[in-house]
């Protein structure tokens, strides 16, 4: 592995587990993971003014889709978007106010915590800052045994011990490395054992939150082509939140645009980046830079007036509308739904 490595090209549709083509709102069979109509909100200053609520951060406004086994859902937005908390809302790291989070046929939000622990483990989370979220005090083969040992994963202590390396190795890391703590590492050590560590507990889902925007852009390709072998190999799901639309199409099979609490946009990879079909979509895709040069220099940007809204008082109709292109004054008054206009491929707004 070299330290420029690129980003593999993404796979063809046809290659893509499952490929979602021609899919419609109903999930299908294999889904692993349905989130139907989930709600977040998060009351102002947590509470009450004069007996009523000073107001409500909208957070997640509303949010359906689900992910089959095996596929990469890429959840894509601009910071305070609602994406994160999604992710927060599956992990039950946040109770939701409202809606369903369904994983293999139970829904999360009606268990107890009694109820979910045996379910957490197959839950697993890769955070955005890997030295944040690794224990300082901890070696790298503590933090990787620790919760195989909670879990009940890998009871004897021993055949944890050997695990580790194991792991390490899978991950790229000398497993010299097991006695060293997360400072002694660099940044893309340190996602690395953060990947080891979920990978120790054999989930089936992982929710990897803004995994690379902390990374040098040759270490993020680094990191996603690690997660595109892994999930080969391990069969593994992932719902991919980032607000870079360049790496989610290198890892995702289906992706969903968000804004202001609402997904705007969920297509299959190629038909979102070669036919987006939401001005928000095309917005951001005209943001991204070509590698081609002759194509960059034919770039046609969308500069999208103003800033996002605040999701304490979101503007009237659709939400988009004050920084839409092309809105009309139906715009302040209906509310678009996530419909779909081709097979697979749905957006909310009412020009689509
Ligand atoms: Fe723009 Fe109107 Fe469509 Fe919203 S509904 S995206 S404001 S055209």
């Amino acid at each position: 592995m070299t330290p420029s490595e690129p980003f593999r090209a993404p796979a063809s549709p046809t290659q893509s587990p499952g490929g979602g083509i021609g899919r419609g709102a109903e999930p299908p069979s294999a889904a692993i993971l349905e989130v139907r109509n989930l709600v977040k909100h998060f009351p102002l200053g947590g509470g009450r003014v004069f007996g009523g609520m000073a107001g409500l951060v909208r957070a997640v406004d509303g949010v359906s889709f689900w992910i089959r086994k095996g596929e990469t859902l890429g959840l894509v937005g601009e910071s305070g978007c609602g994406k994160t908390t999604t992710g927060r809302c599956i992990l039950q790291l946040e109770r939701p106010t409202s809606g369903e989070v369904i994983f293999e046929g139970r829904d999360l939000t009606r268990l107890s915590p009694a109820e979910f622990r045996p379910l957490r483990r197959k839950i697993q989370v890769i955070f955005q800052d890997p030295y944040s979220s690794l224990n300082p005090r901890m070696t790298v083969g503590q933090i990787i045994a620790e919760p195989m040992a909670v879990h009940g994963i890998v009871p004897d202590r021993q055949a944890r011990k050997a695990r580790v390396p194991e792991l390490l190795s899978r991950v790229g890391i000398l497993p010299s490395l097991a006695d060293r703590y997360p400072h002694e590492l660099s940044g893309g050590q340190r996602q690395r054992i953060g990947v080891a560590r979920a990978l120790a507990m054999e989930p089936s889902l992982i929710v990897c939150d803004e995994p690379v925007s902390a990374l040098d852009v040759s270490i993020q390709a680094q990191i996603i082509n690690l997660l595109e072998d892994l999930q080969a190999e391990f069969h593994l799901t992932y719902l991919f939140v980032a607000h870079d639309l360049s790496v989610v199409r290198h890892i995702s099979d289906r992706v969903a645009v968000m804004y202001l609490g609402k997904i705007v946009e969920l297509a299959d990879r190629q038909a979102l980046y070669e036919d987006p079909l939401h001005p928000y979509t095309k917005a951001l895709l005209s943001a991204v830079p070509i590698p081609d040069p002759a194509l960059e220099a034919t770039r046609e940007r969308v500069v999208l007036k103003g800033e996002v809204p605040s999701a304490l008082s979101p503007p009237s109709g659709c939400a988009f509308h004050p920084r839409c292109p092309i809105a009309v004054d139906e715009c302040k008054r209906v509310v678009p739904e996530l419909r779909e206009i081709r097979p697979g491929h749905r957006a909310a707004c009412i020009l689509a």
